[in-house]
């Protein structure tokens, strides 16, 4: 049996076949370019391959409430041409097979916590600190919904006294996750690419302050037993254990739960990179052809 998966960012779209045993039998990247364009070149890659289903890891926001009409399309996205595409509806018409659709950070959720580093947690988050930042999480092996799906980058901070862009990068908001702390406003405030910093540079210790401020949201509101922290500006070696350090400080020695006493086992990198959101598709695909 084949599963279609798709890993739909804002900068590329990689697809996949994988088998029952979960092997990637063939694979693509196309650039993500204008819709029009791009969704009928990924159909192209499916069809006359005989998929059992397809699942759909997406960049957000999306509609993911199954009752509404906006179901599986792209909400309100800065990225320009796919706000209001029906993604979900494309492939369901185009390929007439099982789909599933969820955000890429809930799907990369989903794959850590079934085969790789949130193991074993009944609640874990994932957070991709990138060019955006952007969280999923899942509550017993399922991704966590609600009315869509979490936000967690634009959680508000408490800005840092020393941070010389206190209103961050965000058009939507002053001061939230991702306006502060994702790689364009690592290198808006200091004016290098946050790759070129040096280690030593103040840089890391407003970076480790936002994030560990995320961390410590996650413990204190999920109780969550597994925090993944992933994206390109997690690459920096130096950031995780400070961000364990300032996270340790922010609970100031009040929750006492296994979790939020062993961050070295809590806060943790992914498993399965580059392929999180891959597997987390592949997940998608089989939920979907189970739920038909
Ligand atoms: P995307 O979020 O677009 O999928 P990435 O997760 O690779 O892509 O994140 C890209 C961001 O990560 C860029 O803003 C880049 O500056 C930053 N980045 C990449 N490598 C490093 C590094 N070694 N240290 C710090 N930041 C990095
Ligand atoms: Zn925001």
């Amino acid at each position: 049996m084949l599963f279609g998966c798709i890993e739909g960012g804002g900068t590329k779209m990689v697809l996949a076949l994988m088998d029952d045993e979960r092997r990637v039998v063939k694979r693509e990247v196309i650039p993500t370019a204008f819709p029009g364009e791009t969704l009928p070149k990924m159909l192209d890659f499916f069809r006359g391959e005989s998929i059992s289903a397809l699942g759909i890891a997406f960049f957000g926001p999306l509609g993911l409430d199954p009752e509404s009409a906006d179901h599986g399309h792209v909400l309100a996205t800065p990225k320009p041409g796919w706000e209001g595409t029906d993604v979900l509806g494309f492939f369901r018409r185009g390929l007439n097979v099982p789909c599933g659709i969820d955000t890429d950070v809930n799907a990369a959720a989903l794959g850590e916590a079934r085969y790789g580093a949130s193991r074993g947690a009944g609640v874990s988050v994932y957070v991709t600190v990138g060019t955006g930042i952007g969280g999923g999480v899942t509550v017993g092996g399922k991704a966590l919904h609600g009315g869509a799906h979490p936000e967690w980058g634009h959680i508000p901070l408490r800005v840092h006294p020393e941070d010389p862009m206190p209103e961050g990068v965000c058009p939507f908001h002053r001061g939230c996750l991702e306006g502060l702390a994702s790689g364009p406003a690592i290198e808006k405030r200091w004016g290098i690419p946050a790759a070129m910093l040096p280690g030593d540079h103040i840089a890391w210790k407003l970076e480790s302050d936002y994030l560990a401020q995320m961390c410590t949201h996650a413990l204190m509101l999920l109780s969550a037993q597994r925090i993944v922290l992933g994206g390109g500006v997690m690459h920096r070696e130096e950031l995780l254990p400070m961000v364990r350090e300032r996270t340790k400080e922010y609970l100031g020695g009040y929750l006492r739960s296994p979790n939020a006493l062993d961050l070295e086992k809590t806060i943790v990198r992914p498993e399965l990179f580059p392929l999180s959101g891959l597997y987390g598709a592949y997940i998608l695909a089989k939920n979907a052809l189970e739920e038909t």
